[in-house]
């Protein structure tokens, strides 16, 4: 209405504030990184945080996640939650294998990212092993905070291309690993739209 009003009032003059420009490439990637789904794919207690990251009181909604996609066909983020064992990797490759591209991992916790305290035969010794994994979340388990800390970094690897720009450099994933938060800290809070 803006635009039509301006014109019948100034000519084309008064189309100056009502266009924006940008590329297209940025666009693109600025949507995909305010719309990306995450797999349904909780393995232990992490998956606990990760499920209360997505309710009402942290409300992952407010990024663009507030569905966990039950087909990984229909998703573009693997949330490790939790230890893998050597029984699940398969299936934990198979289920990558199937999301669509472009996608990215979080590791999130310890036992993911390392095996943490599971230190034997039965338990993958860190996830990278199985998936190229873009960022660490440490703790374990990790806070909402830290998961949303997580989530993201990887929205903005996504929307300023570096994580396309190493994982072509490297054949792997990002690699990023953040600092962890601790449950309600007020010195290091989360604030929408300062980054
Ligand atoms: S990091 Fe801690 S909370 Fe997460 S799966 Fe391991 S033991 Fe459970």
């Amino acid at each position: 209405m803006a635009i039509v009003r301006d014109v019948l009032d100034d000519g084309l003059g008064g189309l100056e504030h009502n266009f924006l420009t940008g590329r297209v490439e940025d666009l693109v990637k600025w949507s995909r990184s305010r719309s990306s789904w995450a797999a349904t794919f909780g393995l232990a207690c992490c998956a606990i945080e990760m499920m209360g990251t997505g309710a009402a009181h942290y409300d992952l909604a407010r990024f663009g996640m507030e569905v966990f996609r039950a087909s990984p066909r229909q998703a573009d983020i693997m949330i490790v939650a939790g230890r893998v064992s050597q029984k699940m990797a398969p299936v934990m490759r198979q289920v990558y294998d199937q999301m669509m591209e472009p996608k990215w991992v979080i590791s999130m916790g310890v036992c993911a990212s390392t095996g943490g305290m599971f230190n034997n035969y039965a338990i993958v010794q860190g996830v990278d092993q199985i998936v190229p994994v873009d960022v660490y979340a440490p703790g374990c388990p990790p806070t909402p905070e830290t998961l949303i800390h997580a989530i993201e970094t990887l929205h903005q690897l996504i929307e300023d291309g570096e994580i396309m720009r190493r994982r072509a450099a490297t054949g792997a994933g990002a690699n990023v690993h953040i600092t962890e938060i601790a449950a309600g800290a007020t010195t290091t809070p989360i604030v929408l739209g300062a980054r």
